[in-house]
């Protein structure tokens, strides 16, 4: 009897353990758990927001306080004005759209990132109020900016078939339900006038990233004074997450005067083009840096 017990909680134990060894996720744990518990993600999405808020005011009052913007250009070499509405480009995931939940289901169901279950999240998202959760300060953003005539312009890499479900969840959420034409998403659009957009966005790029297509598509029927997102994708273009850390600390320096003044970046350690992925790393020693103190001790 005793030989029984022991060995079966020799088994539970042994299972436990591999599992927990298993799972996929684990690499991201704490990632997760920093984003839902931490009072400084939090504070650190409001100071994003908050200095994007006074930044916008600022363009606005020396644009004479009109989310117009009057530019002069040649057309057949010949200097005229053009008139564009003042505009903002956001990343929605981890941008406007808290998705933590998705992240603790794959965590807690011991699955790796599949386009089903992502999915089913996203319908579950738009049907359910609890999994309906915005990053902190970007609503109010949202608010500030269409309360003084800035459109808001949504690029985003989730499917198109999920146009419905997205447009719905930022409704629920308390901001404009934005159309085709502001909710760009990862493929070709159903709608006909956002499909003949996206074409012309397609044929300026070519081989570009996919998310600096809907950029310039937007860019030129709109003065874009901002953006937002989580990763360093939303704002340049080839960044795949296979370039050494070092090519991306460069595009960061390249663009040094835009951050905080025109690119505002949201913390998310959960996943993205800087991430391994979401297992550990098989070499820790090529992702961290001791600062040489371990030779120093030798
Ligand atoms: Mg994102």
């Amino acid at each position: 009897m005793k030989r029984t017990v022991v060995g079966a909680l020799l088994a539970l134990t042994l299972t436990l353990g591999l599992a927990a060894q298993e799972n996929p996720n684990r690499a991201a744990l704490l990632a997760g758990l920093w984003m839902q518990n931490s009072a400084e993600y939090r504070a650190l999405c409001l100071q994003a927001y908050r200095t994007a808020a006074l930044d916008l005011d600022q363009r606005l009052a020396l644009n004479g306080g009109s989310p117009v913007v009057r530019e002069k250009v040649l057309v057949d070499g010949r200097p005229c004005w053009r008139e564009r509405p003042m505009a903002v480009i956001m990343d929605l995931d981890e941008t406007v759209i808290d998705n933590g939940g998705y992240q603790a289901f794959l965590y807690l169901s011991g699955q790796s990132f599949k386009p089903a279950t992502w999915s089913a999240w996203l319908d579950y998202q738009r049907c359910e109020a609890r999994a309906r959760r915005s990053v902190p300060g970007a609503l109010d953003f949202i608010r500030h900016a269409e309360a003084r005539g800035v459109k808001v312009f949504y690029l985003s890499n989730r499917p198109s078939s999920g146009q419905e479900s997205t447009a719905s969840v930022l409704e629920q959420l308390g901001v404009s339900r934005p159309g085709p034409e502001r909710l760009l998403l990862e493929d070709k659009p159903a709608d006909a006038a956002a499909a003949e957009r996206w074409e012309l966005g397609e044929s300026l790029t070519r081989s570009q990233g996919a998310k600096e297509r809907r950029r310039i598509q937007v860019q030129l029927e709109n003065a874009v004074v901002a953006y937002f997102g989580d990763d360093l994708a939303d704002f340049v273009t080839y960044v795949k997450g296979s370039e050494p850390v070092a090519d991306r600390y460069e595009l960061v320096e390249q663009n040094r005067a835009r951050w905080g003044t025109e690119w505002y970046v949201l913390p998310n350690p959960s996943y993205g083009s800087w991430s391994p992925g979401q297992t550990l790393p098989a070499d820790p020693a090529a992702w961290i840096d001791d600062f040489g103190f371990g030779d120093s001790l030798r």
